[in-house]
């Protein structure tokens, strides 16, 4: 069987181009292609447009030797991919039986008549590969011709996602070479320039497997990725890179492997130890209690948290002392620690976290700019707290995401270091 050597993606629909949708499809047919180990060179999008969508055909295949296509698939007169694939490869369209009833079916499954122009979607270019789509009515299909490949698929993501795991994957898996698995290692407490620096040579020792850092709200992620001819043998590469990495001064920052998030392995750290966790916010008036919540079964872990925005609420609330608040301000180390230390003893928790910060864009001043942020961690054995200074220019939403992600980090490292 041919093998695909390259592929590019054409996301179909005038809503993409505009703005209304967010092209999430070609994301998620981009992913999987290169967990097949198939190389995606470039990513269209095009308005439902028959000559625009030739245009693209044509430029894609000049290329490559495969297009993965989304939407216009539907059954109404704008929904041309199919009939403008078919004209692109000279192939006729003819009625499929298998697909018309398994269209009646799902409207007689509905309880609704099937409309006339549903019928259409029962059309197929001649020798295409059929996938029959079990959420919606447009089956998604392969067409092969003179070593070109064309993949379509409907547009709305419930449909396209199932068919692409349960179809797609099973039609492209021969024909490619291998696959690619990439592991993220979740570094957090070091900086992207650091852990870089430390990892240059790692980072340029080869192709595969390969290593790159990127800074993700406040965390940095080492994703290490590796070609093999199977899962067990991409696996056992990457690992091999992960071992070197942990064997490096970056080493005791990494707080897990394809770990989900911070609040995640930090709360499983806190589970593994039958430890409780409470939290007073400020800045992040609540966001860090709801990043943890949002964790199922997170119950027998988290208390609760205080979130004391005003003076009068962090001396009511949790106990911090009004000379301290007098002498250093509210955002400050001395005032960080006293939260974290007083929401772990007013929810009698083993852990309190605190942060309390400028997240602006107003409020800064020149000895505490926009982007200062004290996180604090509360544990039996005492209280640390870190600085962050954070660019005045980043977005109030990413100064206070970032604040909790630090947070969760001093929590992790409390617990690491102990
Ligand atoms: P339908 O039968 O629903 O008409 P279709 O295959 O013709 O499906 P489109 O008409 O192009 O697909 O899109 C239908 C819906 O699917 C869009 O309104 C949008 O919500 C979603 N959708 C389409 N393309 C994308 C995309 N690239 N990324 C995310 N969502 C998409
Ligand atoms: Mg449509």
């Amino acid at each position: 069987m041919k093998k695909i050597g390259s592929s590019e993606i054409i996301c179909v629909g005038t809503e993409i181009l505009l703005g209304d949708i967010i092209n999430t499809n070609a994301s998620f047919m981009a992913q999987r292609l290169a967990e097949l180990g198939i190389p995606v060179y470039r990513q269209h999008v095009v308005g439902d447009n028959p000559l625009r969508i030739k245009d693209a055909l044509a430029d894609a295949f000049s290329r490559c030797d495969a297009v993965f296509l989304s939407g216009g698939l539907g059954p109404t007169c704008d929904d041309l991919t199919k009939e403008t694939v078919a004209e692109f490869f000279s192939l006729p369209l003819y009625e499929d039986k298998n697909t018309l009833s398994r269209i009646e079916r799902y409207f007689a499954d509905v309880g609704r008549p099937m409309p006339e122009n549903n019928r259409k979607q029962a059309l197929v270019p001649a020798g295409a590969v059929i996938f029959d789509n079990d959420n919606g009515t447009a089956p998604g299909l392969a067409v092969e011709k003179d070593g070109k490949t064309a993949v379509l698929l409907p547009g709305p993501p419930v449909e396209i996602e199932p068919l692409w795991y349960e179809k797609v994957e099973d039609y492209l898996r021969p024909r490619t070479d291998g696959i690619i698995v990439s592991h993220n290692v979740h570094v957090i407490n070091l900086g992207e320039s650091a852990a870089e620096e430390i990892l240059r040579d790692l980072m340029t020792s080869g192709t595969n497997p390969t290593l790159a850092p990127y800074a993700k709200d406040g965390e940095v992620r080492l994703r290490v990725s590796a070609r093999a001819a199977n899962r067990a043998e991409a696996d056992a590469l990457c690992l091999g890179m992960i071992e070197k990495v942990k064997a490096t001064e970056v080493g005791k920052y990494i707080y897990g492997i394809d770990a989900g998030s911070t609040e995640n392995a930090l709360v499983g750290l806190l589970r593994e130890r039958g430890m409780t966790l409470a939290a007073a916010e400020s800045c992040t008036g609540g966001m860090l209690a709801e990043r943890v919540t949002a964790l199922p079964g997170c119950s027998d872990v988290f208390l609760g948290c205080c979130v004391t925005y005003a003076n009068s609420a962090k001396i009511g609330l949790v106990g911090v002392s009004p000379e301290t608040l007098a002498a250093h301000g509210a955002v400050s180390a001395e005032t960080a620690a006293e939260m974290a230390r007083g929401a772990r003893l007013a929810l009698g928790a083993s852990m309190g976290l605190a942060t309390t910060g400028i997240a602006g864009p107003g409020g800064g001043t020149p000895e505490k700019p926009v982007g200062t942020v004290f996180v604090a961690v509360s544990t039996e054995k005492g209280e640390t707290v870190k600085k962050l200074s954070m660019s005045p220019l980043r977005s109030r939403a990413y100064i206070r995401y970032s604040s909790c992600t630090q947070a969760f980090g001093l929590g992790i490292a409390a617990l690491k270091n102990k």
